[in-house]
């Protein structure tokens, strides 16, 4: 099977129990946002902008658990900020665990191997020594974190323990040279993979969640899929960014640009998708194959952002994980007072113009799930991608050069610094503020899908580069 049946019988029951029930809206993913905090500042993170003046704010842990189950989604994506830097982050785990919820912590990577040392000290007894010994030959630790390991922990917490009902989610936007670019330090993408890799010998579940720009090349990130499929990841999430900036569309009309030279259009989503569907056969796709046929621009579907709610430090916010309108104290308040009409594209027409451009998984996704939009023939092909067994690991990803940036003597990122100085203006604010720019219109994107221009600057710089 491509996915765990407990997990695929779980959801499917939750969207059959308010089918039945006839309830309007209701939640399948929480994005819960404890914290936007993050040790990285990519460019263009939309989250560490948006949030920049409650940076050292965060939800209680209560409040957590609380809004899990205020909206009773099924599955809770932990995201923020970087959701490890949340210091109850292991009880927030296990206290949705405990309420029997799929559980994906969306990290970039950098402090996974620390969570999982912890978890070996947890239960180590002699009988560990063999894991150990395979993690000190493949260098995913050290003498001194083995050391610390056998002298176990006697905190008293919970640690994050493998299960069938958590991923880890870990933030690959390409292979080694893009990556570390885009998220602003080299080294980072290597310890993505040592995590990746540490997780997978420990028992865990691992997907890659990825997001396409305007600039970003469809080949690297079929290249980056091969790589991470040979390395046994178990899926991967992969959504287009989004960009809406109001000031860009201003710009068409004034300067009489075309709208690709500044944003990824719908059509250009299409185009830079086109293969999804061949990708979602050779690989992990998570998403329904109803939302890969939208994203390939062979069906129209109706956002349900609803679907997919946020919360975080100031309330739930509406209507969607991208656009703030406003922020309300209960889910529920939520769905009744925000007109939903109001946004998203039907049959080809905006209902809010920043609306125009969007494909993003957490509006569209859960359309495919829900049955909106309907085609006969739809159970089926959800079915069958659901159940058919999953695609075997790549042969061809361990001959990818996937580490093409720092590992192999290119220091880049002095190399971006010192062009972005000289006149690559988008790039610029984020190297040299540190990222921390507050967006001209108080908006801003998901983390990995905040305004998209700075990225597409910076992606535009590595493609002449290289
Ligand atoms: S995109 Fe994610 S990892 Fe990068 S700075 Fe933003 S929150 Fe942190
Ligand atoms: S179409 Fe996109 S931007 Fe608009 S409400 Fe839906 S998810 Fe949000």
């Amino acid at each position: 099977m491509r996915f765990p049946l407990a997990l695929t019988v779980k959801i499917a029951r939750h969207i059959v129990k308010h089918k039945l029930r006839r309830t309007p809206r209701f939640a399948l993913v929480l994005q819960l946002e404890p914290l936007h905090t993050c040790n990285l500042t990519c460019t263009g993170c939309g989250r560490i902008r948006e949030y920049s003046t409650s940076l050292k704010d965060m939800m209680s842990l209560e409040d957590c658990l609380g809004s899990a189950q205020e909206c009773d989604a099924p599955m809770v994506s932990i995201c923020g900020g970087e959701p490890l830097i949340y210091p109850k982050i292991e009880e927030l785990t296990a206290g949705l665990l405990a309420q029997r919820r799929i559980v994906y912590i969306c990290t970039n990577g950098v402090f996974m191997r620390k969570k999982m040392r912890d978890y070996l000290a947890a239960i180590y007894t002699p009988s560990q020594e063999a894991t150990l010994s395979r993690l000190l030959s493949e260098k995913l630790i050290t003498d001194k974190e083995a050391e610390t390991i056998r002298q176990g922990k006697s905190e008293g917490r919970p640690v994050i323990r493998p299960t069938k009902w958590m991923y880890w989610n870990v933030h690959v936007d390409g292979l080694e040279y893009t990556h570390d670019l885009i998220v602003e330090r080299e080294g980072v993408f290597k310890e993505c993979v040592e995590a990746i890799k540490m997780a997978k010998i420990l028992g865990y579940q691992v997907a890659t969640n990825t997001t396409v720009y305007r600039e970003t090349d469809v080949k690297e990130i079929e290249q980056m899929f091969q790589f991470f499929s040979s390395m046994n990841v178990d899926g991967h999430t992969i959504s287009p960014g989004y960009d809406y900036d109001a000031a860009k569309k201003d710009m068409v009309k004034r300067l009489g640009r075309k709208p690709e030279d500044f944003f990824l259009t719908r059509a250009m989503t299409r185009e830079k998708f086109a293969r999804i569907q061949e990708w979602g056969e050779k690989f992990t796709i998570f998403g329904t194959p109803v939302y890969q046929e939208f994203l390939a621009g062979k069906r129209d579907l109706t956002c349900t952002a609803w679907a997919i709610p946020t919360r975080n430090i100031r309330g739930w916010k509406a209507p969607c994980y991208l656009i703030t309108d406003g922020h309300y104290p209960r889910y529920q308040e939520m769905l009744d007072q925000v007109n939903w009409n109001k946004y998203g594209v039907v049959d080809g027409v905006a209902r809010d113009s920043r609306c125009e451009n969007c494909m993003v998984h957490c509006g569209y996704d859960p359309s495919g799930a829900l049955g909106t939009n309907y085609k006969a023939g739809d159970n089926w092909k959800n079915f069958r991608y659901n159940f058919w067994p999953r695609p075997a690991p790549s042969v061809e990803g361990a001959k990818v050069v996937a580490f093409n940036g720092a590992s192999v003597g290119k220091g880049h990122l002095a190399e971006a610094k010192a062009a972005v100085n000289n006149g690559l203006k988008g790039a610029k604010s984020a190297f040299q503020n540190n990222g921390h720019d507050e967006p001209a219109n108080g908006n801003g994107g998901g983390c990995g899908s905040g305004d998209t221009s700075q990225r597409d600057d910076l992606l535009a710089k590595i493609r002449n580069g290289k």
